[in-house]
């Protein structure tokens, strides 16, 4: 039995992960979850899968719930997603909460000996130098639950060290791929919000039209597999029927196919190296797809993913300076109060405003993201809408 511990359980990858664990009641337990808010989505969650502890975003949602499950022990924020990650019973950490709030829990997991399922991709981002040393001297695995690692991570398995010359990361394009520029700049958050090939939270499937999240994955993929930014590839694929690749030295293409669906790479994440069925799996025929398209990425179309490799190749705290700053932009965007070209002139702007003259520590990082993030919400109310 693997006893998991899933934090942002109400969200996209909450409610696919849920779907895994039910799929396989023998072998997978849920003992502890969290979310910040929907409380209602919550505590159906709570009735079906009986946690010991659960993590909420408030007080108020603290004392309603614990009146009407007084057998789970409540927590409220951070320290309601720490105390969710080390529970004595858990083996594995899923991370699927939104953004850099994620650092702080997956630290505390890593250091408890926990492993880590890794969906919440901003906190590699924000700190994969220390996060990727802490799993080194704990000797824990961190296992990827994004498509894209996944699909390396399995392309990977067997491939003698020093075999690997590149990985190609594929991109669907996001909502926006097919407009221009200038079309850009009078799009709305309703039509932001409709991606072409995946439903996911609102913050991912913004960056996703934005390329942000494809250069959130870049550098993700630096820490999880150690390789170089020359190494790493990005190529337009619109089907996301590729899910990734990698080229091996004599120059061997290896692919992972299969369907838009995401409990595919949650549950490997979850069983592996053992593979089984997906229960009521998507239908999946390569001979109705029947044309499967491969296009250069346009840097200058979507300059945030030129952005990535650029702080990627810096290090330092200019990857928490990314991030931090889009994950303001973003919400701000979400929330009605920038327009859409905004959200890049917004991380643009705070990656030039950085400088960086010696090395950083963990602490300073943490306190870089939360300046970057001060900064950023200052111009946006200075400014307003541009
Ligand atoms: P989502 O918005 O659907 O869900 C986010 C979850 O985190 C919710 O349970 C929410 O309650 C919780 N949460 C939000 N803000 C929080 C905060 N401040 N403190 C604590 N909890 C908070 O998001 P999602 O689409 O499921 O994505 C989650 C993570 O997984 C992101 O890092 C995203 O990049 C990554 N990811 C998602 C997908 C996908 O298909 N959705 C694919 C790959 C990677
Ligand atoms: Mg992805």
């Amino acid at each position: 039995m693997k006893k998991i511990a899933l934090l942002g359980a109400t969200g996209s990858i909450g409610t696919n992960t849920v779907d895994v664990v039910l799929a396989y009641p023998e072998r997978f337990q849920i003992v502890s979850l969290t979310f910040h808010s929907n409380s209602d989505k919550g505590a159906q969650l709570i009735e079906q899968l009986k946690p010991q502890y659960v993590g909420v975003g408030s007080q108020a949602m603290k004392t309603d719930l614990a009146s009407r499950f007084p057998e789970v022990e409540f927590g409220v924020g951070e320290t309601g997603l720490v105390k969710a990650a080390t529970l004595e019973a858990v083996d594995v950490v899923l991370t699927a909460v939104t953004g850099s709030v994620g650092l702080n829990p997956t630290m505390a997991a890593i250091d408890a000996g926990k492993n880590i399922a890794l969906a919440n991709k901003e906190t590699l981002v924000m700190a994969g130098q220390w996060v990727m040393a802490a799993a080194l001297k704990k000797n824990v695995t961190i296992l990827p639950v994004d498509s894209e690692h996944s699909a390396i991570f399995q392309c990977l398995q067997g491939q003698k060290e020093g075999s690997v010359k590149e990985l190609v990361i594929t991109a669907s394009g996001g909502s926006f791929r097919d407009l221009t520029r200038e079309e850009l700049e009078s799009v709305t958050l309703e039509q932001a919000l409709k991606h072409p090939n995946w439903s996911m939270g609102k913050k991912i499937t913004i960056d996703s039209s934005t390329m942000m999240n494809k250069g959130l994955e870049v550098i993700e993929a630096h820490w999880l597999f150690g390789t170089d930014y020359d190494k790493i590839k990005v190529v337009l694929h619109k089907e996301s029927i590729v899910h990734s690749m990698i080229v091996l030295k004599d120059g061997a293409y290896l692919a992972q196919l299969g369907p838009s669906d995401m409990r595919e790479p949650i549950q490997y994440a979850l069983t592996y190296p053992t593979r089984l069925p997906i229960k009521n799996e998507k239908k999946f025929d390569l001979t109705e797809i029947g044309q499967l398209n491969f296009e250069p990425m346009d840097f200058d179309r979507f300059p945030m993913l030129a952005l990535a490799f650029t702080v990627g190749k810096k290090g330092g705290a200019y990857p928490t300076v990314y991030n931090a700053a889009n994950e303001i932009a973003a919400t701000a965007f979400i929330e009605g109060k920038i327009s859409y070209l905004q959200i890049e002139q917004l991380v643009q702007r705070a990656v030039d405003n950085y400088s960086e003259t010696t090395e950083v520590t963990l602490t300073e990082v943490i306190e870089i993201d939360k300046q970057t993030r001060t900064i950023v919400e200052r111009w946006i109310k200075e400014e307003g809408q541009l």
